[in-house]
């Protein structure tokens, strides 16, 4: 509250302390196993109304905050992975917590293109690009994987992968429904990916406009916060022509650079996503930009693109850690990968949607196939760097709060918030 006084200029003194109870309940989310399986039962919005969070710090700053953090308001949210994020994003890192957009062409072209040229030439990795896979089906003990069948997107072309060691499921809720569906041998004997499969997942609609002038506003990152016009999504604008200074002909590619180019992106979208392209250009060029900053009036749009995203964005829902995808599951040559994945011994630092986690995720899932000596990996196991320490005042809170809480919960008495 204290680092983004600058930012939420309208919100009064006595709103922002009444934030007081959540930095409580975060000291005492991992105080147990049970505790943090309490928390997350609960949604992040009847913990806030029971820890006596104004109306307006939750609508002005907690919602719109949440719906651009992990994508949905917050009664729609677990309490515990909402804590997770505050705490990890904003609390913890403050000042590492920043934000980049790569200058030029697409993260795919900058970082996997290179690093996946490299596997294939060094490691003989061979990639199947626009490839889903459809089957898992496993060995007579049901003990192994024996083979997976593919699918070409585009040309419908079905292989099938004999003699194989193990499979990393680095997919989200989606593509695990569609991919259970029709492997009822690994249904049978891994209950935990039915399980993992019958999550939500979030729908993403995003826009890119590149305007006919150069709009100067105070902030290159933006969250869109209270708009009736965004139809329950949350939204975000990023001035990438501010962000690349420097950079003003690779965001305009062959033509000559105009104006601003401004990247938005609406979570929670499926209202957005029904509507046209050209209703979503409207929709932010008059009734979203101009108000968030009267600049925009005047500017037209030379040219513009709309992607959707549907089910793409896990989605932690009140209840859904039990169900989550465990680093390793029923069948020992199969590993989970993901930002939804509970790493169990190995959980990380990182939380929420986040790129970083799923990155450790996908290096311990490896790991794991390596120590078990399902895959012949020898000394190749990969580094986890974990994030730094919790500071001494989140230590001590910690350890004051078990010393106190610990005792009465033996009694049988619960914190006022976990009684229904
Ligand atoms: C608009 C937006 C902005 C974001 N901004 C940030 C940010 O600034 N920082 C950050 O850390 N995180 C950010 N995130 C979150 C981040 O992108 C995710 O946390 C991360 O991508 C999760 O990685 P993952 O490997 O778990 O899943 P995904 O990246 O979703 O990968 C799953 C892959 O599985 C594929 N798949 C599905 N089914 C199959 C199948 N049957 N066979 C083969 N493949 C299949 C999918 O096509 C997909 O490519 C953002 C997300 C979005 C949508």
């Amino acid at each position: 509250m204290v680092a983004t006084i600058t930012n939420f200029k309208r919100l009064p003194i006595q709103d922002r302390l009444s934030i007081a109870g959540l930095l409580y309940a975060m000291l005492d989310l991992y105080r147990s196993d049970n505790t943090f399986q309490q928390y997350d039962d609960l949604d992040a919005q009847s913990l806030f109304v029971k820890l006596g969070i104004s109306d307006r710090l939750i609508n002005e700053f907690l919602r719109p905050t949440l719906l651009v953090g992990l994508f949905k308001p917050p009664e729609e949210l677990s309490a515990a992975v909402t804590m997770e994020l505050l705490y990890f994003y904003a609390l913890a890192h403050q000042d590492s917590f920043d934000v980049r957009w790569i200058k030029s062409k697409s993260i795919a072209e900058h970082l996997f293109a290179p690093l996946s040229r490299r596997l294939i030439s060094r490691h003989h990795l061979q990639v199947l690009g626009g490839t889903l896979v459809r089957r898992v089906t496993l060995s007579s003990d049901s003990l192994r994987v024996s083979s997976v069948e593919v699918e070409n997107v585009a040309t419908k072309a079905v292989q099938v992968i004999d003699g194989v060691d193990a499979v990393v499921l680095a997919v989200g809720a989606k593509g695990l429904k569609s991919l259970m569906a029709q492997s009822p041998e690994l249904s049978k004997v891994a209950p935990e990916l039915v399980g993992a499969a019958s999550l939500g997942s979030i729908d993403v609609v995003s826009a890119r406009l590149w305007l006919d002038r150069y709009v100067p506003i105070a902030y290159p990152a933006n969250v869109f916060s209270r708009f009736d016009s965004l139809k329950g999504s949350g939204g975000t604008f990023f001035m990438l022509d501010q962000l690349h200074k420097d950079a003003q002909q690779a965001l305009w590619g062959d033509e000559q650079p105009q104006g601003s180019v401004v990247a938005s992106d609406f979570y929670n979208a499926s209202a957005i996503a029904a509507m046209s392209d050209q209703e979503i250009i409207d929709r932010l060029t008059r009734d979203l930009l101009p108000i968030a900053h009267p600049a925009f009036t005047n500017a037209r749009v030379v040219d513009s693109e709309v992607r959707r995203y549907p089910g793409s964005v896990s989605l932690f829902s009140p209840g859904s850690f039990r169900k989550r995808p465990p680093l390793e599951t029923s069948v020992e040559s199969i590993v989970c990968a993901g930002d939804w994945v509970r790493m169990g011994d190995k959980e990380h630092g990182a939380k929420g949607l986040c790129q970083e986690r799923a990155y450790v995720c996908g290096l311990e899932a490896g790991n794991s196939l390596i120590r078990r000596k399902i895959v012949n990996g020898a000394d190749h196991s990969h580094p986890v760097l974990p994030i730094r320490a919790d500071e001494p005042q989140v230590v001590l809170g910690r350890a004051l709060n078990r010393l106190v809480m610990d005792p009465i919960e033996a009694l049988g008495l619960k914190l006022p918030w976990f009684n229904s």
